[in-house]
């Protein structure tokens, strides 16, 4: 079995890391670096840009082409470092006491470096089912960077039998996330002096009605058929950042709040949508409206992912837990692009270094150990693909 090196590895991810690909930024010249290095490879690799160019995913296969085969998938983007204090440049790798610290080297540039530092060796074997290599963009804000390149899968790209998503799990086996759901809440009221109340509609007041509505639900959430695979056992629901009112005096005009539930597979997303809806509708801006027309309440959803579940009868998570060398599954909290692979017809499942708890914080780090078990499942992956 041919293993690449550890050291290898390391190099590919400090190159890696180098790239600021905070979701905000263009991940374009990482891109290059990898269609660079998969072309010294002699692997041809196309990519699925924006329609402005400033960013892509990229996709490639090792080996036959007309059969379904493994892909391996990864994002390029990483969080922001804004406001966190490191202790090293979070974008200069740094190893430390077997650890690799770095912005992204856990989520997921560590999955990404071991996947490239497997190609050389994929290149050496005559390959009966073909290696794709999936990496996307704008994991990180949504997963909303792979979905075109999900609905490519069967038309100009193939379609892989089964996708191996490599999210931090420190290499155990994930077939289950919770899918989250998001919404901004826009709450327009009138101003006036706050001397003369009666004369606005104070949009902080309504906003207010409706977070009471939502700490509701919230409770509601926790007493539904819990499933003891999550941790918490029920689909969370969080108000996650507002603003409104502009000085002490004002009956304020404007108020805006953002708010998203983490759903357990089988919870009916758009229901709750619904209900909120209808609470916004008839306890906000109805009585709202009675006091100024131009005033209301606006509920966007603004991004979903699915729950995941991974597909039985597909031979993915069998499959997954014998290279991986492990006998139980997990299920996470956190989303992943798992749901959106397997709802574009590729069967999916999460299995990745490092530990979820590191990724997004300062001094985030990668254990070497991880990247060594890694490195050692891409091979067995590649020994069943030969
Ligand atoms: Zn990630």
């Amino acid at each position: 079995m041919l293993v690449p090196s550890v050291s290898a590895t390391k190099e590919l991810l400090a190159r890696l890391v180098a790239f600021d690909t905070t979701s905000h930024n263009s991940n374009i010249a990482l891109i290059r670096f990898v269609e660079d290095y998969l072309g010294q490879h002699g692997v041809a690799s196309i990519r699925v840009p924006t329609a402005d160019g400033q960013k892509a995913s990229l996709f490639a296969t090792i080996g036959p082409a007309g059969v379904g085969g493994i892909a391996l998938s990864g994002h390029t983007d990483v969080v922001p470092v804004t406001g966190q204090s490191w202790d090293t440049d979070p974008f200069t790798l740094t190893e430390r006491g077997g650890r690799l610290y770095g912005r992204g080297a856990c989520d997921m540039k560590g999955y990404l470096a071991c996947v490239l530092a497997m190609v050389p060796a994929l290149k050496t074997r005559k390959l009966a089912t073909p290696i794709h290599i999936a990496f996307s963009y704008d994991e990180e804000v949504g997963c909303t960077g792979v979905r075109p390149m999900v609905a490519e899968l069967g038309k100009t790209l193939p379609l892989p039998r089964m996708v191996f998503v490599g999210e931090p799990t420190t290499m155990a086996v994930v077939d289950a996330h919770k899918g989250p759901m998001r919404w901004a809440v826009t709450v327009t009221g009138k101003a006036s002096h706050s001397a003369l109340p009666h004369l606005g509609v104070n949009a902080v007041t309504y906003a207010g009605l409706l977070l009471g509505e939502l700490a509701r639900i919230e409770e509601e959430l926790k007493r539904v058929a819990p499933n003891p695979r999550f941790d918490p056992p029920y689909t969370s629901l969080q108000v996650t950042q507002i603003a409104g009112g502009n000085a002490a005096n004002i009956v304020p005009a404007a108020c805006w709040f953002g708010w998203e539930i983490r759903r357990l597979p089988g919870f009916d997303g758009l229901d709750l949508d619904l209900r909120v809806r209808r609470f916004a509708e008839e306890r906000c801006t109805a009585p709202m409206q009675r006091l100024a027309p131009e005033t209301g309440v606006v509920v966007d959803l603004t991004n979903e992912v699915p729950p995941f579940q991974a597909d039985a009868g597909s031979g993915a998570v069998p499959l997954a837990l014998k290279l991986a060398e492990q006998n139980a599954t997990f299920a996470v909290c956190y989303a992943t692009e798992a749901s959106l692979f397997q709802a574009g017809g590729a069967p999916a499942v999460v299995c990745g270094p490092g530990d979820i708890a590191q990724a997004h914080t300062p001094d985030e780090y990668l254990e070497v150990a991880e990247l060594e078990k890694c490195l050692a499942f891409l091979a067995r992956v590649a020994g069943w693909a030969t």
